[in-house]
């Protein structure tokens, strides 16, 4: 391929060097195809702008001859003029490869001696059609790169919905079990580099079996989703709840000492021993057990005092507070 091209560009060249035909203003022009051809075919000189065309015939043509390179009207139609008229063909030239790309060109076939000369443009309609196309092509690009980068950051803030989401309790809307250990870490964190204080509330709904058992899931649902609103309504913004399990609950209280939790655990208790759920006769009572973070604690130490501070509230007749030693 490298050889045959090569072979065209000093064919070429030195024709345009030695006994050129073409004006010279023409040789560099690559708008205006110009090209000189013997009667067989031959290509004898051309300008720049019919070089432009030459890979494409060089896939079925490495002798340079153009008959076949002349689609309508044919080579044979265009130099069957026998008269002495300059002029053998004026109009619209297809040229090019039957089986690859085509050109039509606007051009004339001129006789020149026993040779023939065709100077011919690019179609100015089709330039104009394919100017037209692209500068469509361009809008439409630069409109589908707008929704493109619209739709990443809905993408983005969907994906932060669902994270959100995803740290929910569907139910009560508080935090789950997931927030919890989220949370829990950075504020344990954060109590350990300040030297402060940091409590957690266990919170166990009492004979919350007999609930569904008397009044129906969706009852035990309600008294779920009541409890959940109740300790939202009743702790403070720098407090974290979350719902830990089926009844149980955890309020981590940071910056707060066991004393001051378990007054908070006390005005729940008293609350919700208050609360009237429609449709249900029974009082709902919860126990609750607290812990303090102390030197050495992980999550899982924190949370297991509070629970078994809870755990002997229950033994000791349930709708109690009580605290971690
Ligand atoms: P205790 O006073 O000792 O805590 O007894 P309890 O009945 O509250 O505790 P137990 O562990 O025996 O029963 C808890 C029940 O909570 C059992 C389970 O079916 C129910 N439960 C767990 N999750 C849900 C839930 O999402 N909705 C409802 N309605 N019930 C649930
Ligand atoms: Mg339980
Ligand atoms: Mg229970």
């Amino acid at each position: 391929m490298l050889t045959m091209q090569s072979t065209k560009v000093n064919f070429l060249m030195s024709q345009l060097n030695t006994n050129s035909v073409l004006p010279e203003f023409l040789l560099d022009l690559h708008a205006v195809v110009a090209v000189y051809i013997s009667n067989e075919g031959d290509l004898i000189e051309a300008n720049a702008g019919f070089y432009n065309l030459i890979p494409i015939i060089s896939e079925y043509d490495n002798t340079l001859n153009l008959r076949e390179f002349f689609i309508q009207p044919t080579f044979s139609v265009l130099t069957s003029q026998t008269s002495n008229e300059k002029i053998s063909y004026k109009g619209m030239l297809t040229l090019g490869n039957r089986v690859a790309k085509t050109y039509t060109l606007n051009g004339t076939f001129y006789r020149k001696g026993c040779n023939w000369l065709m100077i011919a443009e690019h179609n100015v309609d089709e330039l104009e059609q394919l100017r037209l196309l692209l500068s469509n092509l361009n809008r439409d690009l630069a409109q589908k790169q707008r929704d493109l980068s619209r739709a990443n950051r809905q993408l983005i803030l969907k994906n932060k919905q669902i994270e959100q989401l995803s740290l929910i309790d569907p139910l009560t809307g508080i935090g789950n079990r997931r927030q919890l250990e989220k949370t829990l870490h950075a504020e344990i964190e954060r109590t350990r580099r300040e030297h402060g204080e940091c409590s957690l509330i266990m919170c166990d709904i009492d004979n919350f079996k007999l609930i569904n058992d008397n009044f129906g899931h969706d009852m035990g649902d309600k008294v779920l989703e009541k409890f959940g609103e109740l300790i939202s309504q009743h702790i403070r913004p720098s407090d974290f709840s979350a719902r830990y399990g089926g009844e149980e609950f955890i309020i981590l209280m940071p910056g707060v000492s066991t004393a001051k939790a378990m007054l908070s655990a006390e005005r729940l208790r008293l609350a919700l021993s208050k609360l009237q759920i429609d449709m249900l006769p029974n009082k709902i009572t919860a126990s609750f057990g607290v812990s303090e973070l102390i030197a050495g604690d992980s999550p899982e130490t924190f949370i297991k005092r509070a629970d078994s501070a809870m755990y002997k509230a229950k033994k000791t007749g349930k709708n109690r507070v009580e605290s971690a030693h």
